[in-house]
């Protein structure tokens, strides 16, 4: 043991002799070590982003990613490897284009927001309202907008947990239709990113029933600054925007695969990330890394031994457009009370820092020998119960399914989503491997122990953690 000091050895024979009195700890320890050696996950996303590249759900790239996937998971060694195919409508991107006509010519950075209906062929002209928050927009009377380009340029917050994303969604989800409401012919956002890009990020939004359905883009954060610098002139300004797009029926997949339990194979450990993606990138951050991680970390967890429990893996067809959620929830409501654990892994490929289990369950024996087995990738269990986890298993967490969600350093992850520049080279294997890690050390003790959160959660009230 040349290099080693005398301090880390004893360090090392204290945790082996730790984890000699606890099984469930040696096993957890050991699938840690394995997931920080482990390649499975790089090789997933490298071939997803190279071999299939952008999977707009409802497209011939969907179908190609189903493929894909079934021909991955059965090559990895899951059972019952299949396809549960949901119906959904299509939109597919068009060309698109966003020009300044007034004060003088100058080509703007767009790109439609998905489910926006397109502009005339000839594309639509008027003057700007610009709006430097969305608290302005949604201040303005109703009909007050006649004829204008609503556009809003309050800038997104940078934050690593991710909330900054959720504070600005309703922005790009709602904006449209208060636009509309108050009389605006097309409506512009600022990207919801970070960064300093011009690369444009899109995203879905959602028409109110009671509001015209007027077009949608977003505009790049570097041309929504131009936009603000130029109405501080005070000179009107006038935008010409042009975006096609077209809809069509069609079918998406979710795709599943399972490690059967060995003692008690009824009882289901539910993990996954979303197959689909935005189609100006790869989807190698989203969510590729995801999918990535939530299979690696299934394998890793079933791969010494069968677990005691099912661990199920599930790549979500249609996560983008907000289709794969009600027809997972539906597929699978028969089995809500046997999933004992479900999460899903949808925040990119950096470092995993806590994670967060369901009320009742943080001072189980079980869930101290997980934070043990977690301390050492610098993860922490919060003392936060699990409020939900991706978008997909969010119906059936709101159905009483107990969740876990793994927290992961999300500082960088909206300089790319949702872009262009959602591309592999984004990827850093070795927090990837440190985020798979994390996620087996969770699928291992949840299947391998029996702590059953669907009694603890059930058994704590609401309000306590
Ligand atoms: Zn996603
Ligand atoms: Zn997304």
């Amino acid at each position: 043991m040349q290099g080693v000091s005398a301090a880390a050895a004893a360090l090392l024979l204290l945790t082996s002799s730790a984890a000699c009195a606890d099984p469930l700890r040696a096993g957890a320890d050991a699938v840690r070590e394995r997931a920080l050696a482990d390649s499975t996950a790089y090789d997933l996303v490298e071939s997803l982003s190279v071999d299939v590249g952008q999977r707009l759900a409802g497209t011939e790239a969907a179908a190609r990613a189903r493929d894909w996937g079934l021909a991955r998971l059965k090559a990895l060694g899951f059972s019952n490897v299949h396809a549960e195919p949901f119906p959904i409508t299509a939109w597919i991107r068009g060309p698109e284009d966003a020009e300044i006509v007034a004060p003088h010519p100058q080509k703007l950075a767009v790109i439609g927001l998905g489910g926006s209906v397109p502009t005339p062929a000839a594309g639509v002209e008027g003057e700007v309202a610009l709006f430097r928050t969305y608290a302005d927009l949604l201040a303005t009377p109703v009909g007050s907008l006649a004829g204008k380009i609503a556009v809003v340029t309050q800038p997104m917050t940078r934050t690593a947990d991710g909330s900054g994303y959720v504070a600005a969604n309703p922005m790009r989800r709602a904006g449209p239709s208060e636009a509309a409401r108050r009389g605006a012919v097309a409506y512009l956002v600022r990207s919801l990113a970070t960064g300093e890009s011009r690369e444009p990020h899109t995203g879905a939004l959602n028409y109110q029933p009671d509001a015209p359905k007027i077009p949608a883009a977003a505009l790049s954060v570097v041309d929504a600054e131009l936009l603000d610098h130029l109405a501080a002139r005070g000179a009107p300004i006038r935008i010409h925007l042009t975006l096609n797009s077209a809809t069509a029926p069609a079918t998406a997949w979710t795709i599943e695969g399972e490690i059967p339990g060995a003692v008690h194979p009824e009882e289901i450990i539910q993990v996954g990330g979303h197959l689909d993606s935005w189609d100006p990138g790869t989807g190698s951050i989203d969510d590729g890394a995801g999918l990535a991680i939530a299979v690696a970390a299934a394998k890793l967890a079933g791969a010494q031994n069968p677990p005691q429990r099912t661990i199920r893996v599930a790549l979500f067809g249609a996560e983008e457009m907000d289709f794969a959620r009600p027809a997972f929830a539906a597929a699978h409501a028969q089995e809500i009370p046997k999933i004992v654990l479900i999460g899903e892994s949808d925040i990119g490929a950096d470092r995993a820092v806590s994670v967060r289990l369901p009320a009742g369950s943080k001072d189980a024996p079980e869930i101290k020998t997980l934070a043990a087995a977690l301390a050492p990738l610098a993860v922490f269990v919060s003392p936060e119960p699990s409020l939900g986890s991706g978008d997909d298993v969010a119906d059936l967490i709101k159905a009483g399914v107990p969740a876990v969600a793994v927290a992961q350093d999300a500082s960088r992850y909206f300089d790319w989503h949702h872009s262009s520049e959602d591309t592999l080279d984004k990827i850093d294997p070795a927090q990837l491997r440190q985020a798979v890690a994390a996620w087996a050390t969770v699928v291992y003790v949840a299947a391998n122990s029996d702590v059953d959160f669907r009694v603890l959660q059930a058994a704590t009230p609401k309000s306590a953690p």
